[in-house]
């Protein structure tokens, strides 16, 4: 009885309102009033990430899926990138850009850190042949709750006067945090349904360049359900080359007015609060953030870490159990070490309440001296003066 709450960085909760959306019968993908539905989402996906210039696709795929598709529309086969690894997502897009035969150079940074600047500009001023053809950069690390500077990394390719991509994996940032797609001069962004778009997940969404679908156009790596081109020509008609993912579509169109109604300025402004008063949180419970520094702590997501005697699957598993509250589990080296807290979508300040009292009575069963209602309590002062 009561609801569920679904704490984890995705699939994170979808609100009614899109679930009445997406609960329809199939029709003709190929009808002749599909183009003016299809038109309405193509047309407004750019507006979530401030693209003007370029084009917006949709998959029927996940998020990881981009990472594919973003890559063999613009990359020469066996083409050399740049990708700083800081945690498990950067991990598996550098895992996947190798499984495609690319050669990746990383710049390993420790899981908690954000990319350093200075090093992907040293080593992009030390290409000076120009081997080098594309950056990977996560905008925002799930597995470690910290958010990379995508600004920053732009102008240090711009200070080493290098042609690099930008290819910026937005999975748990794009409709959550601000994205600057025309700005930032990203050439392929990347994300999937089930995190800001608040959606169940199997769309995978791709934002590119003029510039990157020029590519798309030339390069000549191997494609097939990811080739852009057949894609580009179909929805130029308002189609699709295969059958669309048509639940989600409709439940997209939804998202994309409730995201556009509320502006993206206050979305990133109410993911901003939120995660402030989590982070509140955790000071008062004398526990750390995952994020080593408060400049790189996500808006989206935060691990905290539990103390070195203590197991983190403890609290996730007391949590789930006893409190039918879903946290997020450590991943690869930090498994047992972290659990997260996911506080993007459709959260406001009480969900958010009530699940951070869910993580104070977790804690506590767990055997970790905190002070139960002081990390709600701080929570609240600062939402209090700030919603
Ligand atoms: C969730 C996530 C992914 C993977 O997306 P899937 O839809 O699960 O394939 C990739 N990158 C980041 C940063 C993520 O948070």
């Amino acid at each position: 009885m009561g609801r569920h709450f679904l704490q984890i960085p995705g699939p994170t909760p979808v609100p009614d309102r899109l679930q009445r959306a997406m609960h329809r019968q199939m029709e003709d993908h190929r009808s002749a009033v599909f183009p003016e539905f299809a038109r309405r989402i193509l047309s407004r996906l750019p507006q979530v990430v401030h693209q003007t210039r370029g084009e917006a696709f949709v998959f029927p795929a996940s998020g990881s899926a981009m990472w594919e598709a973003a890559l063999v529309n613009t990359q020469q086969p066996g083409a050399r990138l740049l990708a700083p690894r800081f945690g498990q997502f950067s991990h598996l897009f550098i895992q996947t850009a190798r499984n495609l035969g690319y050669t990746v150079d990383v710049l390993e940074e420790p899981w908690g850190e954000a990319p350093d600047v200075a090093r992907i500009e040293a080593a992009l001023a030390a290409d000076t042949a120009h081997a080098i053809t594309g950056v990977l950069l996560v905008h925002n690390e799930t597995a470690t709750g910290v958010t990379s500077d995508v600004a920053a990394v732009r102008a240090a390719i711009d200070r080493a006067k290098h042609p690099a991509l930008l290819y910026v994996d937005g999975v748990s940032s794009i409709a959550s945090l601000d994205f600057r797609f025309d700005d930032w001069r990203v050439d392929c962004a990347i994300t999937g349904s089930q995190k800001g778009f608040m959606l169940p997940a199997g769309l995978g969404i791709l934002y590119m360049s003029e510039r990157a679908l020029a590519l798309g156009e030339t390069v000549t790596t191997p494609r097939a359900y990811f080739d852009l081109r057949p894609m580009r020509a179909n929805n130029a008609q308002g189609y699709f080359p295969s059958t669309p993912a048509l639940s989600l579509l409709y439940g997209l169109d939804e998202a994309l007015t409730m995201l556009l109604d509320e502006g993206m300025a206050q979305v990133a402004a109410r993911h901003r609060t939120l995660a402030n008063g989590v982070r509140a949180a955790v000071a008062a419970w004398g526990l750390s953030t995952c994020a080593r520094r408060a400049a790189i702590a996500s808006d989206t997501v935060t691990g905290v870490v539990v103390p070195a005697d203590r197991d983190a699957r403890t609290v996730i598993d007391l949590a789930f159990r006893r409190y039918d509250l879903a946290l997020g589990s450590g991943l690869a080296e930090l498994a047992g070490k972290v659990f997260r807290i996911g506080h993007l979508g459709d959260m406001n300040a009480l969900t958010l309440a009530a699940a951070l009292t869910g993580v104070e009575m977790a804690l506590t069963d767990a055997g970790i001296a905190i002070t139960p209602g002081s990390g709600v309590g701080a929570a609240q002062a600062h939402w209090r003066v700030t919603t």
